[in-house]
């Protein structure tokens, strides 16, 4: 087995401080050495090795992002302008229009976007599996948690078992595999598109099967008046439909709670519309939060309250969500949209560089369950890292080089992007699909929205 050794101007192992001139050494899908250049050498100098110097770069861990629909990369610049349950009704209208196969090169041109940006796992919650394939194909980490729809508290059992061949098939999809990086998990969608009986029983399943679940929550102040009022627009929808509402007198997280999701415990999307004892809840029950703070801004949902989350220790990280309500997959913009956010709120909150960049992989890796194989670079960890180009103009001068990436680096700075061990990403092309051919596939499906 080669041993590789990427030199680069910085490293930042994240779980330590940044050094200068360091390296990382590789061996199969693990890293076998972490340092300064001169200490990494001379660490492996009994032993052949090949090295790749990475110059004027930041070598760090690969980007961990805690939500997206990549099969809804289509839908990116389509939908604007919409308040959120009309953007709701559009999308759902629109990817009707489309067949498995075109979600899929949906999913795998969102796949690519994602690579190129430097982000080595993903939290991908879709309707389709399309994002699994994306995933599988272009070579991503992560956790795929398959929808669940049904607000009629009659469908549930029918719900149920769509859901359970859904699992049943990627599973056996994977275990085909020689080896996989990808987990399959659920998602019960929100509290204005599932029944308490559907919650209960996805819940009740997840926790037997042992499967991640991932929920979109406490996002508008509508799914709040519904559940705590039986009120406002969705509440109407609902009972357009012939479907009973009634007002749970709770916050959205308290009816988690009493419908036993809080136990399995799951990924909160979301979370803005939360309080004190809500996130009270969440600490208990062990959940995480995936934070999305373009796309809370896109809608004119709010700020989520960072500040209380991390005081509180709750596992936090970025998440893009949908390049419908973003418009991009790049979470160096996502982390500098949370700070300028936060910031313009309240100057006191000062989320620091370091904290960000923590927030963009090691904390990533812990909401997913993942931090004992990635998200730093630790000797015995997935070789998950990239390496950022820092000698563009708006780069320099170079003081201080976490502030450089928070403030001043961007998705299209990545120049090599490796997962488990794997350089999969380099100077523009993707080893693991045609990403051209793709594209043109993709813009191909794109054209026919323009046609309708
Ligand atoms: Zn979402």
């Amino acid at each position: 087995m080669t041993t590789t050794i990427y030199i680069a101007d910085y490293l930042l192992p994240i779980d330590a401080p940044p050094i200068v001139n360091g390296a990382v050494a590789v061996r199969g899908t693990q890293i076998i050495a972490v340092g300064e250049t001169a200490a990494v050498r001379a660490q492996l100098a009994s032993q052949p090795y090949q090295t790749v110097t990475l110059a004027r770069c930041a070598l760090l861990p690969g980007l961990v992002n805690v939500h997206t629909h990549l099969e809804l990369t289509l839908l990116r610049n389509y939908l604007n302008n919409l308040n959120f349950t009309d953007w709701i009704a559009q999308l759902i209208k629109t990817r009707a229009g489309w067949t498995i196969p075109e979600l899929e090169i949906a999913a795998i041109y969102g796949a690519c976007e994602a690579l190129r940006a430097g982000i080595t796992t993903i939290a991908d919650t879709g309707s389709s599996g399309a994002t699994l394939t994306g995933m599988i194909t272009v070579g991503l980490r992560g956790i795929f948690y398959q929808e669940t729809f049904g607000s009629d508290t009659r469908q549930a059992g029918k719900s149920l078992a769509l859901l359970q061949t859904q699992v049943a098939d990627y599973q056996a999809q994977l275990a085909k595999l020689p080896s996989t990086r990808v987990q399959v998990g659920v998602s019960p969608h929100a509290p204005y598109s599932v029944s308490a009986a559907l919650f209960q029983a996805v819940a009740h399943y997840a926790q037997q099967e042992q499967l991640p679940l991932a929920i979109h929550i406490a996002e508008s102040m509508a799914e709040t008046a519904l559940i705590r009022d039986g009120k406002g627009v969705f509440a109407e929808q609902l009972r357009q439909r012939g479907i009973e509402v009634i007002p749970q007198n709770c916050s959205v997280i308290q009816y988690l709670a009493d419908n036993r999701v809080l136990n399995v415990p799951p990924l909160l999307i979301h979370s803005v519309q939360v309080d004190d004892y809500d996130l009270a809840l969440i600490k208990a029950a062990g959940a995480s939060i995936a934070h999305c703070p373009k796309s809370n801004a896109w809608f004119g949902h709010g700020r989520a309250p960072l500040e209380k989350i991390q005081d509180l220790a709750i596992p936090v990280a970025l998440g893009s969500d949908s390049v419908a309500s973003n418009n991009l997959c790049d979470l160096w913009e996502e982390a500098r949209s949370a700070l300028f956010i936060h910031q313009a709120a309240n100057r006191k909150i000062g989320l620091t560089a370091r904290q960000l960049l923590q927030m963009l992989t090691l904390d990533g890796a812990k909401v997913l369950g993942l931090a004992t194989q990635i998200g730093s670079l630790t000797v015995g960890k997935q070789a998950d890292f990239i390496a950022v180009r820092l000698d563009d103009a708006r780069h320099l001068p170079i003081y201080d080089i976490e502030t450089t990436l928070i403030y001043c680096a961007s998705g299209q700075d990545v120049c090599l992007t490796v997962i488990a061990g794997q350089p999969i990403y380099r100077d523009g092309v993707i080893s693991t699909v045609n990403d051209q051919a793709i594209k043109t596939e993709f813009q191909a499906i794109a054209q026919k929205l323009l046609q309708q």
